[in-house]
C-alpha cells in the first residue's frame, strides 16, 4: 500500500517531544474509534498499527492487543487478485477503494477503505487512518452484472428486450450481425419486425399467448433478415416480471440455425443418396417406394418396379478400372433419369444394380414401353476417356398390385424376373410370373445339391482336344467340368459356375478340377502316352496368392512334368493389383506350367498392354470366330488378335472352330492351333486318349 512512501517526519532530536505529543493524539484516536461503529483503525507512518477500535474487531477477528504494534501488512490478502482498477496505491483523502483482505480465520473478503491522514499539533502528517467496511457483497453484484454485460455483448446469439409492448429497448452486438440491422434501426421500433410471412397473425399471437400463460416460449422459427432472406432461427422467449407478478419485459435469444440445417441436410443427403450418381440409395428408396405404394393402394392405382441390372460393367470394371466403372454408373444414372418422368423414382442399390419405380401408369402395356424405352437410352456406347463403351442391361419388373404390395416382394420378385431376362438377354426385359420363382427355387435347389457334389462324386471332367494349325496334331485339351446330376443328368457348367462364384463354392470345384486333371495325366503317364498339355480353367478366385505352391505341390504329388498343364485365366483377373498378379503370374510359368488367356477380347484390354504379362497363348474368343468368314467386322478382330498376338510372341489359339472355312482363315492370318466341334466336342478321359493314340488328325 505504499506507507514507506510517505515522508517520515519524526527526526531524531526532537524525539521525545513528538513521541509524547503522539502518544497524546493516539490516546484521543482510542477513544474516538472505540465508539465508532464503523471499524477503523490508525497506523504510524512506517504503517505500524497504532488504534483498533470495536469495528476493526469484528471485521478481522482480532483482538485490539493481537493487532496494534503489528504492521498492518499482515491484514493484506496477497492473493493475487486484481483489487482497484487503478494501478496506483490508495491515497488518503481521496475516493473509497476496494482492497482484498484477510481475516483472522484465513477468510478472504473485499473491504472499501478510505484514508486519511493524521496530523501532529504543528499539523505534520503523523499516521493514517483507516476506515474500512465489508463490501464482499457489493463486489459480487457488480462482477456479476460485468459479467452478464459482457456476455450480452459476446454471445454469438441475438439477444433482444423488450419492454411489456414488445418495443425493443435493447439489443446486443450479435442481433445486428444476424438480423443485418443496425441498433438504430431496431432500437424503439417492434419486435413484430422479423416476423416472416411463413406464418400468419394467428401464430404469432397464439406464441405471445403462451409466453403470457407460461412465462416462456421456445422453438424453431422462420425469421426475416434486413435484405428479405428467411432463415431458421432456434429462439427462446421469456417474459420478465416484476415484484407484484406484472411483465415488465421481454427478452428474447435467437440463435441463426440456417448454417446448421444445411450441415444436417447434407449428412441426411449422404444418408439417403448414393454419392456416386447422386440416386436415392437403397434405404432411401424403400423409403419412397413405402410413400408411393400407400398412396397408390388409397387411390386404387397400379404401378410397377424395374430391376435393372448392367449387362457388360463387370469387364469393363475389372479391366479399364474402377475410375472409368465410376463414369460408367454416373453415365448410366444420367440416361436413366432423362428417359423417365419426374414422378417416376430412380434408385441406385449398389454396384451395377439400379432399380425403378413407376407409380403414374395409366395402362399396364405403358410398362413395357417404359422398359424399352430404358433399354433403349442404355444401348448407345457411351465415350469415356478414350473409350466407347456400351453396357445395356437387363430389366426385370414385378407390377403392384397383382404380384404384391410391399416393397421387399417388389423388389425380390423384380430381381428373379431380371435373372431370367439376363438368360434370355443379353439386353431385354421379363414381367416377373409365377414359374421363375420356381426357377429361383430351383436355383436354391442347385445350390444345395452343389455342397454336396464333390463329396457325392458327381463332378467329372471333359476333355476337348487342342489341334496344332501347323501339323494338324492333337497337342493339348482343354478339362471342361460336368456335373452327372442323379436325377437331372449331366448338368453343362453354364448351369452351376457362375452359381458357384456367386456362392464361393468355386474354391473347392477348382481344387477337384486341378487335382483330377493332375491325377488323369498321371494316368495318362503311367499308360505311355506322351504328354499332352491339360487346360484348366481358373475363376478370379482362384487366382490368389496360394496358387503358385499349390500347383508345385499337385505336380509332385502326382509326379507329373510341368509339361502337362495350362492354365486358362480371363483378362478380368488381370487387372487388379497388377504387380502382384505379374509377380503370381512368373512364379507359375518359372515352375513350365504355362498360362493362357481365355475368353480373349470380350474384355478391354489392349494388345501392348498384355505384353507386360508372361502369358504364353491367347484364346480367341467363339464369339469372334462363330461368324467367321461371313461377318467383316469379326474377321477383322480375329484377324488382328492372331497377327498381333503372334508378333508379340503369343501363341494364338482360336476356340468354337465349328468349320473348314473358319480353319482356313484362321491359318492365313497366322492363328497357331484350334480348339472345336469341327474337330472334336469334349469327350470322356479314354475317348480322348483313344484320339491321341490312333494320331487323330485335322485335315
Ligand atoms: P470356356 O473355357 O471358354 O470353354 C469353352 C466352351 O466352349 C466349352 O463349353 C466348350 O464345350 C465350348 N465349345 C468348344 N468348342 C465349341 C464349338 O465348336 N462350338 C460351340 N458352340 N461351343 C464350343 P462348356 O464346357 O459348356 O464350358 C463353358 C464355360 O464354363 C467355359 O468356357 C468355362 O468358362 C467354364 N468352365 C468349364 N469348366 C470349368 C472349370 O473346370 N472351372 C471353371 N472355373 N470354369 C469352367
Ligand atoms: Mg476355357
Ligand atoms: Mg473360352
Amino acid at each position: 500500500m505504499g506507507f514507506a512512501d510517505l515522508p517520515r517526519i519524526v527526526s531524531s532530536s526532537d524525539s521525545l517531544r513528538a513521541e509524547a505529543a503522539l502518544a497524546e493524539v493516539l490516546h484521543r484516536q482510542r477513544q474516538i474509534l472505540e465508539n465508532l461503529q464503523e471499524s477503523v483503525l490508525t497506523l504510524d507512518l512506517e504503517g505500524y498499527i497504532t488504534g483498533w477500535n470495536q469495528g476493526a474487531e469484528e471485521l478481522f477477528g482480532y483482538r485490539a492487543d493481537e493487532a496494534i504494534g503489528r504492521n498492518v501488512l499482515f491484514l493484506y490478502a496477497d492473493d493475487g487478485a486484481v483489487e482497484d482498477e487503478s494501478d496506483d496505491p490508495p491515497i488518503p483523502g481521496r475516493r473509497e477503494f476496494d482492497v482484498r483482505r484477510r481475516r483472522k480465520n484465513g477468510e478472504i473478503f473485499w473491504a472499501g477503505m478510505q484514508l486519511a491522514l493524521l496530523r501532529d499539533e504543528h499539523g505534520q502528517p503523523s499516521g493514517l487512518i483507516g476506515y474500512l467496511r465489508d463490501v464482499t457483497q457489493r463486489r459480487e453484484a457488480e462482477e456479476s452484472l460485468r459479467l452478464h454485460a459482457r456476455i450480452f455483448e459476446l454471445a454469438d446469439e441475438a439477444i433482444i428486450v423488450t419492454d411489456a409492448n414488445h418495443r425493443i429497448i435493447a439489443i446486443n452486438p450479435a442481433t445486428s450481425r444476424i438480423t443485418g440491422f443496425a441498433s438504430d434501426e431496431m432500437l424503439g421500433r417492434s419486435q413484430a419486425m422479423f416476423r416472416c410471412e411463413h406464418y400468419d397473425d394467428e401464430f404469432y399471437n397464439a406464441l405471445l399467448a403462451q409466453v403470457e400463460e407460461t412465462g416462456r416460449w421456445q422453438g424453431e422459427l422462420w425469421t426475416r433478415r434486413k435484405d428479405g432472406e428467411i432463415y431458421p432461427a432456434w429462439v427462446s422467449i421469456a417474459a420478465v416480471h416484476n415484484r407484484r407478478g406484472v411483465v415488465t419485459h421481454y427478452f428474447s435469444v435467437c440463435a441463426d440455425i440456417a448454417e446448421r440445417k444445411r450441415t444436417e441436410g447434407r449428412i441426411q443427403h449422404l444418408a439417403f443418396y448414393d454419392a456416386l450418381t447422386n440416386l436415392p440409395n437403397r434405404v432411401h428408396l424403400h423409403r419412397l417406394l413405402d410413400q408411393a405404394l400407400t398412396e397408390a393402394e388409397r387411390k386404387g392405382r397400379g404401378g410397377a418396379l424395374l430391376f435393372i441390372d448392367l449387362n457388360r460393367f463387370k469387364p469393363i470394371n475389372d479391366t479399364l478400372g474402377h475410375g472409368v466403372g465410376d463414369q460408367v454408373l454416373q453415365e448410366v444414372a444420367a440416361r436413366l433419369r432423362n428417359s423417365l418422368r419426374g414422378a417416376d423414382v430412380v434408385a441406385r442399390l449398389g454396384g451395377d444394380e439400379f432399380v425403378i419405380g413407376l407409380f403414374e401408369i395409366a395402362q399396364p402395356d405403358h410398362v413395357s414401353l417404359v422398359a424399352h424405352k430404358i433399354l433403349q437410352a442404355l444401348s448407345p456406347p457411351m465415350l469415356v476417356g478414350a473409350h466407347e463403351l456400351s453396357v445395356g442391361g437387363a430389366i426385370g419388373i414385378s407390377v403392384f398390385p397383382e404380384n404384391g404390395s410391399d416393397p421387399e416382394t417388389l423388389l425380390r420378385l423384380a430381381d428373379i424376373a431380371m435373372y431370367r431376362a439376363k438368360e434370355t438377354g443379353p439386353d431385354t426385359f421379363e414381367f416377373y410370373t409365377p414359374e421363375m420363382n420356381e426357377r429361383a427355387t430351383e436355383r436354391l435347389a442347385i445350390e444345395a445339391g452343389l455342397r454336396r457334389a464333390i463329396s457325392r462324386g458327381e463332378l467329372l471332367l471333359v476333355y476337348q482336344p487342342k489341334v496344332s494349325l501347323v501339323t494338324g496334331q492333337i497337342i493339348g485339351a482343354e478339362a471342361l467340368v460336368r456335373w452327372k446330376h442323379p436325377e437331372r443328368g449331366m448338368v453343362p457348367p453354364i448351369e452351376f459356375i457362375p452359381l458357384a462364384e456367386e456362392t464361393g463354392l468355386i474354391v473347392q470345384i477348382s481344387h477337384w478340377v486341378l487335382e483330377e486333371a493332375c491325377a488323369q495325366a498321371r494316368r495318362w503317364q503311367d499308360a505311355g502316352l506322351a504328354p499332352v498339355r491339360i487346360a484348366v480353367n481358373l475363376s478370379a478366385r482362384d487366382f490368389s496368392p496360394a496358387l503358385p505352391s499349390r500347383v508345385v505341390s499337385l505336380l509332385s504329388d502326382q509326379g507329373i512334368g510341368s509339361e502337362w498343364l495350362e492354365l486358362e485365366i480371363t483378362e478380368g483377373m488381370l487387372m487388379n493389383r497388377t504387380d502382384a498378379v505379374i509377380a503370381m503370374m512368373a512364379e507359375i510359368t518359372k515352375t513350365g506350367v504355362t498360362l493362357a488367356l481365355d475368353d480373349f477380347g470380350t474384355g478391354y484390354s489392349s494388345l501392348s498392354y498384355l505384353k507386360r504379362f508372361p502369358i504364353h497363348t491367347l484364346k480367341i474368343d467363339r464369339s469372334f470366330v462363330i461368324n467367321i468368314p461371313h461377318d467383316s467386322d469379326d474377321c477383322a478382330i480375329a484377324g488382328a488378335i492372331a497377327g498381333m498376338g503372334s508378333q508379340l510372341g503369343h501363341s494364338v489359339i482360336a476356340e468354337g472352330v465349328e468349320s473348314l472355312e473358319q480353319v482356313e482363315f484362321l491359318r492365313r492370318h497366322g492363328c497357331d492351333e484350334i480348339q472345336g466341334y469341327l474337330f472334336s466336342p469334349p469327350v470322356a478321359p479314354e475317348k480322348f486318349e483313344a484320339m491321341v493314340r490312333e494320331g487323330k488328325c485335322l485335315q
